[in-house]
């Protein structure tokens, strides 16, 4: 059974004699809403939208949390004049683009447009009026008469111990009204007396005003912990569940769970706990200028594909998420499968039938979705980057007729989706040129693939129908004929023939996508191409010569400290320094040398990371004006050379010892990055090697991270497995710092 439909007989096994549910979740509006927040969302909304298939009446109520103080200032804010709103309540903050109501709406609507977009259409209560109206009065009290006991549950359940005069209760200050420095002091029954502090937090300074006053009707707020089941209670809630992180052990959950048994006496939602929501990719937001908020990605993918993202595994899976790599194209094969199954007239067994269901909950709007060709999106990417093809006309053939009116609209949708992605996310190896004379890579092609051509050609020509399914078998036929051939000889090189690259699409559908005689006639230019013979090209390392730095350490890392804001970067800057330096230790190079290298390498990426041209190339004044020998900006430059996206360094290459371990290194240490978070410690201490080597060969895993860089270590020496070892165990050293 789909694991929606497990949930809800569970609930109603639950609660057998009730036939209204408020199923709740709530958001703290302090910024753009991260996308992980969107899996909450859809899986309340989806179980309110059971409950309701079932006959009960589910009401999905979302609240704007807008009470909460202002914490943190979102990184869009930073320098435009709002810290002095730190520590205020969100709904008293501006609005930042002075339009909408307040701080919290402006954030909430958007993230509201969203949830709509995704089909769904939550109550939405705001936490000030749930204060305000005097609702949380009895929990004020509670907070404020209870305190003692409070306290001894957060010692009992999560070991946290609060001072003496410790209150679960804020007062917003009559003078300044800030809401997060504050301090009780005493309550006489109506009024509460408090200090408004300057050093209660180190997000807000209170301006040292005492005053006296009524906590209630929107004067004060409880700390989470105990607001948390104040809201069970006051909003009536049946089921809530929230992200692993309340649910751990000892964690506010448990904490609200006891505050109900022992305190309030009052009632503990129906929890469902979720997995986390991860992004892959820890450049993603920096290197595109695009960020990860739930309105970024949703502009990503269509409404039902997000929609399906976020359903289609079960809660206590994590979901990740890498637009560089490649979850798109993956997300649409798996929803067109589920989409398959849902169509299926004929049998299906448990699993198709619960693929049929994940559609059919994906959709988002409540009419029967109607049957369309869905062409896949990989193919889709293919097509409208050859400008000769004719995107309808292909997918015709790919469907294998006409297309309909709601065909067309189905590819127009996806289209515009590919392109976005193309635009964007999309990493090279999606990206495809094709090559209208014969390209230059042919030049290293063998006599045996030479020799597959001319098969290939003879056969091609005798081919009665030009269309994938004939194309794919007389290839495969040939590919299997002959032991020197086999795909790893074959593929690359037809694929070098008329992409220029190693790659690319599915080979039957992709030569018949181009006219029969070009095919021909390019098989037969690769076949007279002058070729190598497979001579080794492998290049000789060049020397590194004396090099000096022209900096000390101490001034390399104030350099970063100035051209660096994003703690993420800063973080790799970091871990690539420990890498090289285990490296030049290994090497027994000069370590200071090498870890400054490693240190400085993404010096210009603040700059150029909405445009990545000059990455690597702005990074040569920087460093000039800094001191640094025009010996080691060559190294530190030459980390990006070969990369498409730079005109400038696309056809350098890096030749010495020292190019090789930085490219290599600062490469490296964004798998090990990726491979620490997804383990289930979150943590780099039991890491083994022999399973990143795994993850090393899973081109899948931290896609973006490029594999040929990293075996660049080979050129120096060192074997794969090597330089994961010495790589990781140069991380854990730093572990607690990047919190692995
Ligand atoms: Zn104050």
């Amino acid at each position: 059974m789909f694991w929606v439909d497990e949930v809800v007989d569970k609930i109603l096994e639950t609660y057998p004699d009730q036939d209204e549910f408020v199923v709740r979740d709530e958001k703290t509006l302090s910024g753009p809403v991260h996308v992980g927040s969107l899996r909450g969302v859809v899986i309340h909304g989806i179980i309110a939208q059971v409950l309701n298939e079932r006959g009960k009446k589910g009401r999905f109520v979302f609240e704007f949390n807008d009470f909460d103080p202002m914490d943190g200032m979102p990184s869009e804010l930073e320098g435009k004049g709002f810290d002095e709103h730190m520590g205020k309540p969100l709904y008293t903050v501006p609005s930042p683009d002075g339009k909408a109501e307040n701080f919290a709406e402006y954030y909430g609507q958007t993230f509201l447009g969203v949830i709509k977009e995704i089909g769904f259409d939550p109550e939405i209560p705001h936490a000030k009026d749930a204060y305000k109206s005097g609702k949380m009065n009895k929990w004020i009290e509670i907070g404020l008469t209870k305190n003692n006991k409070i306290r001894e549950i957060y010692k009992k359940i999560s070991g946290s111990e609060k001072p003496e005069h410790w209150s679960p209760v804020s007062m917003v200050c009559e003078k300044c009204g800030k809401i997060g420095s504050t301090d009780v002091i005493a309550f006489d029954g109506e009024k509460v007396k408090y200090v408004c502090t300057k050093d209660k937090v180190t997000w807000a300074i209170g301006c040292g005003h005492e005053g006296e006053v009524s906590p209630f009707d929107g004067n004060a707020k409880l700390t989470w912990k105990v607001e948390w089941p104040a809201k069970w209670d006051v909003y009536n809630v049946s089921v809530e569940g929230s992200g692993k992180d309340h649910n751990a052990a000892g964690g506010s959950h448990d904490v609200g769970e006891a505050i109900c048994k022992e305190v309030s006496k009052t009632h503990i939602p129906f929890n469902v706990p979720y997995e986390f929501f991860l992004i892959g990719g820890k450049k993603m937001s920096a290197s595109k200028g695009l960020g990860q908020s739930a309105r970024d990605i949703a502009n990503l993918i269509p409404p039902e594909i997000l929609r399906y993202l976020m359903l289609s595994k079960k809660p206590n899976q994590a979901i990740e998420f890498d637009p560089e790599g490649d979850t798109i194209p993956r997300l649409f094969d798996l929803h067109d499968e589920a989409a398959k199954w849902y169509f299926e007239k004929g049998e299906r067994d448990t699993m198709q039938t619960d693929l049929a269901r994940s559609f059919e909950l994906s959709q988002t709007s409540s009419e029967k979705p109607k049957e369309r060709f869905l062409p896949r999106f990989s193919q889709l990417v293919f097509i409208i980057q050859i400008p000769r093809l004719d995107v309808y006309e292909e997918v015709a053939k790919m469907k294998g007729s006409e297309l309909t009116e709601e065909d067309k609209e189905e590819v127009d949708l996806r289209v515009k989706y590919a392109t976005k992605w193309l635009e964007t996310f999309a990493p090279e190896r999606y990206r495809y040129h094709l090559q209208e004379t014969l390209p230059e890579s042919a030049n290293n092609l063998t006599d045996i693939q030479q020799r597959f051509f001319g098969i290939l050609a003879e056969k091609l020509e005798k081919l009665e129908m030009w269309e994938g399914e004939a194309i794919h078998g007389t290839v495969h036929e040939i590919v299997k004929s002959d032991d020197e051939f086999g795909p790893k000889v074959c593929f690359p090189a037809l694929y070098t023939l008329f992409l220029g690259k190693e790659y690319g699409p599915q080979v039957g559908w992709f030569l018949s996508a181009l006219e029969k005689e070009f095919v021909i006639n390019r098989l037969k230019e690769g076949i007279s191409v002058e070729t190598s013979h497979g001579a080794s090209q492998k290049e000789t390392l060049q020397e590194d010569g004396k090099i000096e730095a022209g900096i000390t350490y101490e001034q390399a890392k104030k350099l970063l400290d100035e051209h660096i804001k994003d703690p993420i970067i800063k973080m790799h800057c970091r871990e690539s320094e420990v890498v090289l330096r285990a490296l030049a230790k290994h090497f027994g190079e000069d370590e200071e040398l090498w870890g400054i290298a490693g240190l400085l390498h993404d010096i210009d990426f603040d700059k150029t990371k909405d445009d990545v041209k000059d990455h690597g190339v702005m990074c040569r004044q920087i460093l000039k004006n800094a001191g640094v020998t025009d010996e080691l900006i060559e190294v530190i430059a030459s980390h990006t050379y070969g990369m498409e996206e730079i005109p400038e360094y696309k056809d350098k290459n890096r030749s010495t010892r020292f190019q090789h371990a930085l490219a290599a290194g600062e490469t490296i240490t964004g798998l090990i990055y990726a491979y620490g978070l997804m383990r289930p410690d979150k943590s780099l201490a039991n890491a083994e090697v022999k399973s990143i080597k795994k993850k090393f060969k899973d081109k899948s895993f931290a896609a973006k991270v490029n594999r040929e860089v990293v075996k660049e270590c080979e050129l120096i020496g060192l074997e794969v497995g090597e330089f994961l070892e010495l790589s990781l165990n140069a991380m854990k050293g730093i572990a607690n710092e990047i919190g692995l």
